[in-house]
């Protein structure tokens, strides 16, 4: 009751904290571990982290502090996907009763973002995998479990008169300009992604390809197509895609043939950019426009968020692609979940506690 009491009060906006574990061997590299994060307060919300003689923490003012942090949820690193679901398939769940969502993945690059939203592997070697495979693999996904989940229940819901259709769009955002991941063939300069809002407060992307899912395991070559779309051209796909906004959205309609009712969902799932500060000092050109363009653009979803949490008038939509195409996924009567990632590393404090203190200001 209370719970539901501070929900309202934020606006239906809740940050989950996800601590990635050590991976091969990161745990006997780093000298100050695992410690640093105190996670046994009751409830599992908070996180402290004492930063005392941590190496990686530059600045005096950081070291030898105590950071206390509150969230929502503090997911620890043995933490398994269908842990991580459990806590959001009431959300996911509610996009079939007409609610638009987001659930975004905010976090330096490295932290676990795609991991949480796809899964492991996937987009790379696991999509040699056949897809039945993928599909119950442990570690997949919010992605691929949201759509099963919203697969069931809509099968259930079939009883009571409900017949759902699901469309699936996946753009990434780079440098304010949108590409479609689920083009079939090469996409070229001249096709223009304008993004519409209508007056029933429906926003459509011109000439973006919309896929209608008919099984959940379709997703599965969503994500292979996506992940085939981000490779060409690029030699570098994995440090674009760290610069990139990713977005899925799933739309879901329903009508229900015994009283004529229809309702409209939209689940947005969002793998943000990298949120590491990247240092302007000596870059030029391309990168030096790519840099301010991302630095920006999560500072404007903040602002965003921010402005929605303390029910502001005014909220600064426009300033963004991003928070332009999900204007009418936040705020109103939509509900937003963001996680953020971070590392175990001690190497990496300086960008934890940055990820960390974001999260507080939209929380
Ligand atoms: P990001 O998308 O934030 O750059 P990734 O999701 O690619 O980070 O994660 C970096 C690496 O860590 C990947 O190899 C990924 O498989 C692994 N990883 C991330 N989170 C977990 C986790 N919870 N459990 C196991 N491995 C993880
Ligand atoms: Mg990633």
């Amino acid at each position: 009751k209370l719970h539901n009491t501070i929900q309202e009060l934020k606006g239906n906006i809740r940050v989950f904290c996800r601590i990635r574990p050590y991976l091969g061997k990161e745990a006997s590299e780093d000298n100050n571990s695992m410690e640093h994060y105190d996670l046994n307060q009751p409830g599992g919300k908070s996180l402290d982290i004492i930063t005392s003689n941590v190496a990686g923490v530059s600045g005096k003012s950081e070291a030898g502090k105590k950071f206390q942090f509150t969230f929502d949820k503090v997911f620890k690193p043995d933490s398994t996907q269908a842990a991580v679901f459990d806590e959001l398939s009431q959300l996911v769940q509610s996009a079939l009763d007409g609610y638009n969502t987001c659930i975004f993945a905010y976090g330096q690059t490295g932290s676990g973002k795609t991991y949480t939203m796809e899964g492991p592997g996937i987009p790379n070697s696991d999509m040699d995998l056949p897809i039945e495979e993928q599909s119950t693999k442990d570690g997949k996904g919010m992605i691929p479990r949201a759509v099963e989940q919203i697969w069931m229940s809509a099968e259930q819901l079939k009883d009571k008169g409900w017949t759902y259709q699901m469309e699936a769009t996946y753009v990434e955002i780079y440098n304010e300009s949108i590409r479609d991941l689920l083009a079939k063939k090469q996409v070229t300069d001249d096709i223009k992604y304008d993004i519409k809002h209508d007056t029933k407060g429906n926003t459509t992307i011109t000439n973006i390809t919309t896929v209608k899912v008919r099984t959940p395991q379709q997703v599965y070559e969503l994500l292979a197509r996506a992940s085939h779309n981000r490779s060409v051209g690029f030699t570098n796909m994995n440090e674009r895609s760290s610069r990139s906004h990713s977005v899925f959205q799933l739309r879901l309609t329903g009508l229900n043939s015994f009283t004529t009712e229809t309702v409209s969902g939209l689940l947005n799932l969002i793998d943000l950019a990298g949120s590491e500060r990247l240092n302007s000092s000596g870059v030029t050109g391309q990168r030096l426009k790519e840099t301010q363009h991302i630095n920006k653009s999560l500072t404007h979803l903040g602002d965003v968020i921010a402005a929605l949490a303390n029910k502001d008038a005014h909220v600064p939509y426009r300033n963004s692609k991003l928070t332009y195409l999900l204007q009418n996924s936040l705020g109103g009567n939509s509900k937003t979940l963001m996680f953020v990632n971070i590392s175990p590393r001690s190497n990496d404090l300086n960008e934890t506690i940055s990820s960390l203190r974001f999260a507080t200001k939209v929380n």
